[in-house]
């Protein structure tokens, strides 16, 4: 019986101690999965925004602040995208940790290929929500790689014991992505050049890897909601180049599109542009997974090419 004891004490001391896993909050589910993606079970990570939402603008609850309290670590998506709701929650939270510029402050855009860049003089006086560049950007399979070292650097940085596990599963999430590529390639393969409006300016990374073109946008500036006369514009410019897809993000009011499509008979594709927009949409693959099935399958009923 001592003996047993003795034994078992022995094995306790030559395991090392349990190691707390690093408390992440992310913005968006895009990037909470990315960080679960290089993280595994040595992160814990939670989402402020849903997939469904539109991330412009999302209510600041309360709830936030004390989760922003705990966090180690905090992933935005930066650009301004968060501007309007994220500065007071990061205040609230009074967490050293994750305020702007410090070591738990991880803007996963500065590593990302920002699109959109504006030249002149900045446009949010315009009311444009994308004053510094598109911030859509993680809709690039490319950045989505980016932006899994980023993080996958960070949180070996902030838990050095785990970095090899980080590493390596950064490399695994690496050769799936790669795999997943060949495959969205093939699919996308016969439509290079397809014509395309979308509503929000959500997808310039998108078409940019897969070959679209966005002809126009049913918001005349992003955060801008249609005017009639920007919507008699587009609906011209669908008839004179025959589009026949126009998407839409879920959180937008479908009446402008829907008469959109009325007159020009092009087909309204409510395509999610976030993980956890739609309920096969569980992960960051699967996030390009449904949208490019939803639009391949819409390209062919419509004829669209
Ligand atoms: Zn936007």
């Amino acid at each position: 019986m001592r003996l047993v004891r003795l034994a078992s004490l022995a094995l306790l001391a030559a395991t090392p101690p349990a190691r707390a896993a690093v408390n992440v909050m992310a913005t968006t589910e895009d990037l909470a999965d990315l960080t679960r993606q290089v993280g595994g079970d040595r992160v814990r990570v939670e989402a402020i925004a849903r997939g469904y939402q539109d991330p412009h603008y999302v209510e600041a609850k309360p709830s936030f602040i004390l989760k922003l309290a705990k966090a180690d670590l905090l992933v935005v998506v930066g650009r301004e995208l968060e501007i309007g709701w994220l500065p007071p929650l990061i205040q609230q939270s009074r967490n050293a940790k994750v305020q702007v510029g410090a070591e738990g402050y991880l803007d996963a855009s500065l590593t990302a290929r920002i699109l959109e860049i504006p030249t002149g003089q900045i446009t949010r006086a315009m009311g444009d929500v994308h004053p510094l560049g598109n911030p859509h950007y993680w809709l690039d399979p490319g950045n989505g790689r980016r932006i899994a070292k980023a993080i996958a650097d960070k949180l070996s940085r902030m838990a050095p014991a785990d970095a090899p596990s980080f590493a390596s599963r950064y490399a695994d999430f690496d050769r799936r992505l790669a795999e997943a590529e060949k495959r969205w390639d093939a699919m996308m393969a016969p439509y290079k050049g397809l014509k395309v409006v979308t509503y929000h300016r959500s997808w310039p990374n998108f078409v940019d890897r897969f070959g679209l073109d966005v002809i126009g946008y049913v918001e005349p500036r992003p955060g801008i909601p249609p005017s009639p006369r920007h919507t008699i514009e587009l609906i011209a410019e669908i008839k004179r180049q025959n589009v026949k897809i126009l998407l839409v993000e879920p959180y937008f009011d479908l009446k402008t599109p829907n008469s959109i499509g009325r007159e020009t008979g092009a087909r309204v594709l409510v395509m999610p542009p976030s993980v956890g927009g739609d309920k096969a949409i569980t992960d960051y693959i699967a996030l390009f997974d449904h949208d490019l099935g939803l639009l391949v399958a819409a390209i062919k009923e419509t004829g669209a090419k």
